[in-house]
């Protein structure tokens, strides 16, 4: 897949990109990122990028002529690409999203930066998404964070192919607890089941696990989890705070 960002800050994601998972899907070209230098873009000898706001206010507004420039400028080169800004007023990125992403081949990642874009720019864009409740500095944590959570899902990216699977929130789910060696560490064992061999009994005890974990410390996800009518009265029992089979 190939990932284009449109940033004032490309030394930004230089580091990262050298290093672990995502270094190496770089390298073995599964994943490709294309850093859009923004300032190129900018007007007049000073290649201005921002200015005052109309009707006045704190700080500046990123000037729509560079960022649409930048943005047609990826697409004369990746026309199916998807652009999306970043914004803390987009829909909240998710592992469903980053599903989506994952699937779609091409993305352009906008970053902001001052008091955010020119209204305007979003005409130009074809999604908008938020990675969480509060506001950064600029839109390059936020575009690295889309950059790893989707990277990963492409196949090929992690070593091991059934991981993304398991994990938390694929199933709409916290993931099961793990452990590894030492059995036991400073008084507190690992779980006989997990030591038992029984591959039958250990997925019921990691699907029961995740649903009474899920069920305590993300409730909200319950509701769009993919559950059976015995793991639903599981959940609502823990959610009444009864006690209930560990196993
Ligand atoms: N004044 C803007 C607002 O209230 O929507 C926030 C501007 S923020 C200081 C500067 C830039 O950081 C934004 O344009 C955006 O690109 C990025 N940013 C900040 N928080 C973000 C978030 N939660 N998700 C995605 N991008 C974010």
């Amino acid at each position: 897949m190939t990932v284009h960002v449109v940033t004032l800050f490309p030394g930004f994601f230089r580091g990262p990109l050298d290093e672990g998972i995502l270094g190496r899907a770089v390298t073995e070209g599964r994943v490709r990122v294309d850093l859009v230098d923004l300032r190129p873009f900018g007007e007049g000898r000073h290649r201005v990028t921002d200015d005052y706001p109309f009707g006045g206010g704190a700080g500046m507004v990123m000037k729509p002529g560079p960022v649409v420039d930048a943005i047609e400028h990826v697409r004369r080169a990746d026309a199916d690409t998807r652009v999306v800004l970043l914004t803390p007023q987009g829909r909240p990125f998710c592992q469903e999203v980053a599903r989506e992403f994952a699937g779609a081949g091409s993305l352009t990642l906008v970053c902001g930066r001052y008091e955010g874009f020119d209204e305007r720019i979003r005409a130009f864009c074809d999604d908008e998404v938020s990675v969480g409740d509060y506001v950064l500095m600029g839109g390059e944590a936020a575009a690295w964070v889309v950059i790893e959570a989707t990277a990963r899902l492409i196949p090929g990216v992690l070593g091991d192919a059934a991981s993304p699977e398991d994990e938390s929130l694929s199933a709409g789910l916290l993931e099961y607890p793990q452990y590894t060696r030492p059995r036991e560490f400073r008084g507190l064992r690992v779980p006989d089941v997990l030591l038992s061999g029984h591959h039958g009994e250990i997925a019921a005890w990691r699907r029961r696990q995740a649903v009474i974990r899920t069920a305590r410390r993300r409730p909200d996800l319950l509701e769009r989890a993919d559950l059976s009518g015995e793991e639903r009265e599981l959940a609502r029992r823990v959610l009444r705070g009864e006690t209930v089979d560990e196993g």
